[in-house]
This record gives structure tokens, C-alpha cells and sequence, in this order.
């Protein structure tokens, strides 16, 4: 079933690319990242350097696509971007990187999915900008090195525990991105409506922030859904009323849970008797992949209280038995 509030991309959300913050001074919440890029930005760019090797880790939607293009942008280098699981053979990877000029960043997302063989090709490349490949096969195989300019290779994942250790020791830089309060992610949805040309009051802002999952995406996602029940509905105008009946309509309920979220809780609950159950049967029970419920729902429900990941598995709260 789709999920409404599914924070991986879609192509639905296409039209972020207007909204989507240029600068670091646009980018809202999630101050302790923001104020240690600006010093190291500010001092690579002092020395005319490049920006050290960043990774930016946290759950989908929380910004990290966001991040790497300000980092380029604020660098003034361009951006080449990536992923993880598209960069299948030696000869991609050497292709991005020799197209590479002084200060550009290359950004890989989901770099825990990058395959071995290219990661070994990563090392002297992210170490010495170095590029030591070999070309040809049997006796006429032979190794070619080039050098590379001076880049920074921005990485993101949502499963930072999933990096070998060589990789993310090579990255000087290491930002953990967090679910958004519910200030910043009124703010973020007032600058979106503003853009957006949406008239919007602010208990409209605050009734979308509260049922966004802590997720700058959703919220933006949620904005257009309850602009256009607005348009129908209403007088186009957003306010706090037209907002919580068009969520309701959409079945995200003010805590911010969508029906994923109550299943996996009623589960635990239910079949499970609280817990701790093992995440593998979890799954299994919902019919999910265990990577879903580890990137994308759990995440969100452990932040918020609902669910304790212990050593013998997954408990349930009290808070989470009383409230669902
Ligand atoms: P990720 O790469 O972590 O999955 P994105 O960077 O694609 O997430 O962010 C999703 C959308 O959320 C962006 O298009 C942007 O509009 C919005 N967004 C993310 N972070 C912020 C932020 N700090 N301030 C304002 N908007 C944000």
C-alpha cells in the first residue's frame, strides 16, 4: 500500500526541487550541524581547499541530499551525484571521478550499498586523490594511476552502522542529521507555503508540523496534499481547521503515525505480547523487509518513546500500550 507518509523520495515530490534550501543559512533546524559546517566551510574556503570528506548520516527525508548541495553550492565547486547501488562497475566510478575539476564534490547516497570492488578504488581516491585502476584482462591487464584533482566526496546513509570501518575512517567530517522538532518544521513548512504561493495561518503550519514524523519531506508532502483540500474544500486559504480535516481525511493522526507505524506497534503488541521479539520476526509479521522497518519506521517510533531496541529485541513502551 503507498504510503502517504513514506519520507523516501518519489517522484511526486519533483517539485522540491524549488523549495529545496540552496544555503546553509535556509537550511532550518539541526544547529549543531549547521554551526560546524559554517566553521569548516568557512576555514576550507579560507585556505582554498577543499572541503574535507563528509559524511552525513540520519533516516530518509531529514535533509542529507539537501546538505550536499549546499555544501557544493557554499564551496562553490559543482555537484556530481551518485548512489551507492548505481555505481556497479570499476569504470563508473573512475568515469565520475576523473570528470571531476579542483573543488568539486561528488555525492554518493547510500554509500553502504557501494560494492567492494569500487570501494578499494575509493580509498587512494578519498586519501591521495589518486586513481589506481587496472584496465584489460589476462596478460594484457596492466594498472593505470592518475591523478586527481583536489574534491571532497559527500556520502550519505541511512545505516551508518552498515560502513566498513577502512571507509568511514577516511571521512574527516561526520554529521548525524536528527528527526526535526516541531518549531523547526513549522518554520520549514511556512518558508514551503511561502514559496509555494499556499496563504497559510500559523496554527495551520503548526497542525502539518505536528504530523509530519519529524521529516522536512513529509511536511512538504503533507503541505501540497492539504493545499489542494484546501483549494476543494475551502477558499484556498490553509488554517489550522481545513488542516487537521484534511489530515484526518489522509489517515495521519496527530502524533504524526501513520497506519505503518500503529501496525508495527499493534504487532508488537498483539502478536508479540509487547515483546522483546526479534526484528526478523517483526517483519515477517508485518510482511516488510527488515531493512524498512530499520530505516524508516523504527527510527521515528524509538526517538518518540514508542519502541526501546534492547539486546533480546524490540519492547513496546508504556506510553506506546497506553496511547495506541
Ligand atoms: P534525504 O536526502 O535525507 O532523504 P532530502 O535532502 O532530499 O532528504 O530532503 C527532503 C526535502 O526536505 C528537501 O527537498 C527539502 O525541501 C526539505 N528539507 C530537508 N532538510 C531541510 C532543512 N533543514 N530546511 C528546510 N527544508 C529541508
Amino acid at each position: 500500500q503507498d504510503r502517504l507518509i513514506n519520507p523516501l523520495e518519489a517522484a511526486a515530490d519533483a517539485p522540491d526541487a524549488n523549495i529545496r534550501p540552496a544555503l546553509l543559512s535556509e537550511y532550518i533546524g539541526q544547529p549543531v550541524v549547521r554551526e560546524q559546517m559554517e566553521v569548516f566551510i568557512g576555514a576550507a574556503r579560507g585556505r582554498d581547499e577543499a572541503l574535507d570528506h563528509t559524511l552525513i548520516f540520519g533516516p530518509p527525508g531529514l535533509g542529507k541530499t539537501t546538505l550536499a548541495n549546499i555544501i557544493a553550492r557554499e564551496m562553490g565547486g559543482n555537484l556530481r551525484s551518485t548512489s551507492g547501488p548505481v555505481l556497479e562497475r570499476a569504470g563508473d566510478l573512475a568515469a565520475m571521478l576523473t570528470n571531476l575539476e579542483a573543488g568539486d564534490v561528488l555525492f554518493i547516497d547510500e554509500i553502504h550499498r557501494l560494492s567492494p570492488v569500487i570501494e578499494e578504488i575509493l580509498y587512494p581516491a578519498m586519501e591521495d586523490f589518486q586513481l589506481d585502476i587496472m584496465i584489460g584482462e589476462g596478460p594484457a591487464a596492466r594498472s593505470i594511476k592518475l591523478d586527481l584533482p583536489p574534491f571532497t566526496l559527500v556520502a550519505a546513509t541511512t545505516r551508518a552502522g552498515l560502513l566498513t570501518s577502512p571507509l568511514r575512517d577516511r571521512f574527516g567530517i561526520v554529521q548525524r542529521l536528527e528527526f526535526y522538532n516541531i518549531a523547526d518544521l513549522t518554520t520549514i513548512v511556512k518558508r514551503a507555503a511561502g514559496l509555494m504561493r499556499v496563504t497559510m495561518s500559523e496554527d495551520g503550519a503548526i497542525e502539518i508540523a505536528r504530523r509530519a514524523r519529524g521529516t522536512p519531506r513529509i511536511a512538504n508532502r503533507l503541505l501540497r496534499r492539504v493545499r489542494d483540500y484546501a483549494e476543494v474544500k475551502g477558499d484556498g486559504c490553509v488554517n489550522g481547521v481545513i488542516a487537521a480535516s484534511a489530515l484526518d481525511m489522509l489517515a495521519v493522526d496527530r502524533r504524526g503515525l501513520d497506519h505503518l507505524d500503529r501496525r508495527y506497534i499493534e504487532i508488537l503488541r498483539d502478536r508479540f505480547d509487547g515483546g522483546p521479539a526479534g526484528v526478523e520476526a517483526v517483519a515477517a509479521a508485518m510482511a516488510e523487509d527488515r531493512g524498512t522497518l530499520e530505516d524508516v519506521i523504527e527510527p521515528y517510533l524509538i526517538q518518540q518513546g514508542y519502541v526501546l531496541r534492547t539486546a533480546r529485541g524490540r519492547v513496546l513502551t508504556q506510553m506506546a500500550i497506553d496511547q495506541i
